[in-house]
């Protein structure tokens, strides 16, 4: 991980008052975190698509790509058909993108990096763990389920995966 703690503490920060902002306080946010309140609150458009629509415009750049963020689109790509968590891991590593890089102003991802883009990467990768994934709350369940992977990663509408590594970095 190359994420440095201190980018670390900045981004739970950011992902904490976006939350804040959204439902008042950390202690009323609903589970899973719904990114719809997320995008709305960023003014950010989540466009859907199938990389062999034939309306799909650049349809070149879409071929391999999970999701795309547009900052003069002011836009989230999706790719259809994703399993649930996987597709809420995406946007929420979109809206990364789009809060914390803004010299961003297009990308495609399909989460396999060349190694100048790793920092970044990574950074929206925690940002969109820690958005879904919020600290006070992870640590509150893990108690509560008694450190039950499976269920509390049901919670968190996330995969076991990302549960697994969030915890990892909270420890
Ligand atoms: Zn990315």
């Amino acid at each position: 991980m190359v994420v440095t703690l201190n980018k670390k503490q900045n981004i739970e920060k950011e992902t904490e008052n976006i939350l804040q902002a959204i439902y008042g306080s950390i202690d009323c946010v609903e589970l899973p975190i719904d990114l719809n309140y997320v995008l709305k609150f960023t003014g950010l458009e989540l466009i859907r698509f199938t990389p062999n629509d034939p309306n799909l415009e650049h349809k070149e750049l879409f071929q391999d790509v999970l999701g795309a963020y547009s900052r003069t689109g002011k836009a989230i790509f999706i790719r259809d058909g994703q399993i649930p968590s996987r597709e809420a891991f995406t946007i929420a590593h979109e809206i990364g993108h789009h809060i914390l890089h803004e010299d961003i102003h297009f990308r495609t991802d399909n989460f396999n990096y060349i190694d100048e883009e790793i920092e970044k990467e990574q950074e929206a990768n925690y940002f969109a763990a820690s958005l879904l994934m919020p600290d006070c709350l992870v640590k509150k369940y893990k108690v509560d389920y008694g450190g039950d992977l499976e269920k509390i990663s049901l919670i968190f509408g996330v995969s076991k995966q990302a549960m697994q590594i969030r915890l990892s970095n909270l420890d």
